[in-house]
């Protein structure tokens, strides 16, 4: 546009901009919870977030205010119904930007339904921005039969149908075409198909693909116990309630916690703890002593992560990763009044130097810092904390061959942590304990390194930790026996790196050994040339060797660039770009990423085997939060 008219033009502009002034009113830029209704203006189901009658979870607004304006007041309304909050429990907050997060922490209803949601947001100016969704809260059939008093969920992390095939293969093995002898999760008698995709991708990560289970609705990747909210403060999100507190609260049940990673991973962390990052160690184990063994009876936690419980200051030892910041990674957990109000939690703090070993110990937890430490309980322990490496615990696979043999595996931290359990002893451990309550218990146990290992490309590491996972299922299964209003319940939360099983060595390991990287894909056998690779199990229930005659063959859909040699690696967590580069074939990624466990999740629906009080409701093809109400119709309502 030419300029010889810019004094019309300036005067247009002006014109422009006060009529835009005009026009201008505030927006709300998020509704939690999140639904179709107000992202799409589709108010059909399925409806994307659903809650138990009763179940408490907070209501958030962000309301983009106009430039230099301010919210003063806002109103949610269910069903046209104003909602009061609790004296404390909500808040107008601004969050930079001319932009303001309004929330009510704690909300429930007890009417089964569907309920519109509306936000009425009123800015200084008096202009009212309005957003409308919804959410449904599920009908709980009552008195529909015997609870299930019991409810222990099995996470085989990233384990999909495959993972479950490839660890038959090794400890069962197959003859004549069929198996030899079943799984122990082959042996429950319901299976399910679910759909695993989270809030923001069809690809979840394990932090939504647990928070699923624990909360009945969908959340962000990376994030747990929380809908997403327009902050960066990871403790300020809108929070679900787990299903261990609403248990706590309405049946006075325990809840137990373990896995073989970090237990500040984030499938254990799904279960008890509220942040939008997975990352915030220090926090997210501050937050299990000071939430949820207060408000979930949380009563037994075990796994790796012992370094967020020492005090940076060394006066408990050296190894501390506790971080003095509520913002950086790995950081520590300070919540907003409102949560505290609205959820009945304290604020927490910065406190690198805290010895949370010592306080969970106050809290009268026995603490065990290895399989010596648990063999020495006397049975009576009503709470536990075992903390068995400062990380993730190393794998089953590098366990045993210390157990054997004192062989340390490159890498591992075995040297340092040498008497680590196997999931199936922590199991056995924490029914213990967790059985000596009358109102009953729920139980998340993970076998958590299939996911790491798989991510690896270590076949013969995720294999062994299918088999350990496998054991631990065996063990909750004769516990069932003599407990039969125990609902188990063994899935996983995505599948891990594309596996499949593609065929069968047609050489022995010594003329494998012998074989010429050039020649390596050639020996892969495949459709018939794949026979029945044959493993043998030594006494202490795991296979002799991985490394055998005309063994099984892995291939990866998800992978990212590999060396291949089909043999076992002495070495644990090598990224598979650095490992067998000089014995192996490269064998291309078709992602591009690099370094340890770069192998990446699916999409692919995962099976789901249930057994005991309830399970009959997990048949079919369902969406992962559709477990959650399964779960809790057979532990409140019951079933046939
Ligand atoms: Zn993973």
């Amino acid at each position: 546009m030419k300029l010889q008219n810019s004094g019309k033009l300036i005067a247009a502009i002006t014109g422009l901009f006060a009529l835009g002034n005009a026009f201008a009113a505030p927006t709300v830029t998020r509704l939690n919870p999140p639904s179709a209704l107000f992202t799409y203006a589709d108010a059909t189901p399925p409806y994307i977030s659903r809650f138990l009658p009763a179940q408490r979870f907070d209501l958030q607004a962000t309301i983009q205010a106009d430039a230099g304006k301010t919210i003063t007041s806002v109103v949610f309304k269910v069903n046209g119904s104003p909602v009061t909050a609790a004296v404390g429990a909500s808040a107008i907050t601004s969050i930079g930007g001319d932009k303001f997060s309004a929330t009510i922490r704690g909300y429930s209803n007890s009417t089964a339904g569907v309920k519109t949601l509306v936000v009425e947001a009123t800015q200084s100016d008096s202009l009212v921005a309005t957003g409308t969704g919804n959410f449904e809260i599920a009908s709980i059939t009552l008195n529909a039969g015997r609870k299930a008093k019991n409810i222990i969920w099995l996470i085989g992390d990233g384990t999909g149908i495959a993972h479950r095939t490839a660890a038959r293969i090794v400890s069962k093995g197959a003859s004549l075409g069929k198996s030899n002898d079943p799984l122990a999760m082959d042996t429950l008698p319901v299976t399910g198909i679910v759909t695993t995709h989270s809030l923001n991708s069809i690809v979840t990560d394990s932090a939504p693909g647990a928070h699923c289970y624990s909360t009945g609705n969908k959340a962000n990747n990376g994030q747990e116990g929380v809908f997403p909210d327009d902050t960066t403060d990871k403790w300020d999100n809108p929070r679900i309630e787990h299903m261990g507190s609403y248990l706590a609260r309405t049946q006075g049940k325990w809840l137990g916690i373990v896995t073989t990673a970090d237990v500040e991973d984030a499938t254990p962390a799904a279960f008890a703890v509220s942040t939008q990052d997975r990352g915030a160690g220090t926090g997210i184990c501050d937050m299990y002593l000071d939430e949820a063994v207060l408000n979930h009876n949380l009563r037994v936690l075990m796994g790796g992560g012992r370094k967020w419980f020492l005090p940076l200051d060394g006066s408990a030892g050296a190894g501390s990763g506790r971080v003095n910041s509520s913002t950086a990674t790995g950081g520590d957990y300070v919540v907003p009044a409102d949560v505290q109000a609205g959820w009945s939690v304290p604020a927490g703090s910065v406190d690198p130097n805290r010895n949370l070993i010592a306080d969970f110990q106050t809290a009268g937890f026995y603490y065990a810092p290895d399989l010596a430490g648990l063999n020495a309980m006397t049975g009576s322990e009503t709470k536990l904390l075992g903390l068995f490496n400062s990380g993730h615990m190393d794998v089953s696979y590098d366990k045993i061959a210390y157990r054997r043999s004192s062989t340390v595996a490159s890498g591992s931290l075995i040297a340092t942590y040498p008497n680590q359990p196997l999931l199936e002893e922590m199991t056995d451990k924490a029914l213990t304990v967790l059985s000596k309550n009358a109102n009953g218990f729920v139980m998340m146990i993970e076998g958590a390194s299939i996911d790491k290992q798989a991510h690896n490309m270590d076949t013969e590491r995720w294999v062994h930790d299918a088999i350990e996972f496998d054991k631990a299922v065996a063990k909750c299964i004769a516990f069932q026996a003599s407990n039969p209003d125990t609902l188990i319940i063994v899935t996983a939360d995505h599948e891990c790196a594309g596996i499949n099983i593609i065929g069968g060595s047609t050489v022995t390991d010594a003329a494998l050994q012998g074989t010429a990287v050039g020649s390596l894909k050639g020996i892969v056998g495949t459709y018939d040339n794949a026979k029945f690779p044959a493993y043998t199990i030594a006494g202490d229930g795991y296979p002799t060797t991985m490394d055998v005659d005309y063994r099984m063959i892995i291939g990866y859909a998800g992978n990212s660039d590999r060396y291949e040699t089909w043999r076992s690696s002495p070495s644990y967590n090598v990224s598979p770009q650095a490992r067998n580069t000089t014995t192996g074939y490269l064998v291309t990624g078709q992602q591009p990423g690099t370094g340890v466990q770069s192998a990446v999740h699916t999409a692919s629906d995962i099976p789901l085997s249930a057994g005991g009080r309830g399970a009959a409701a997990f048949t079919g093809v369902f969406d992962n939060t559709d477990a959650f109400f399964k779960a809790m119709q057979a532990a409140i309502g019951g079933s046939k």
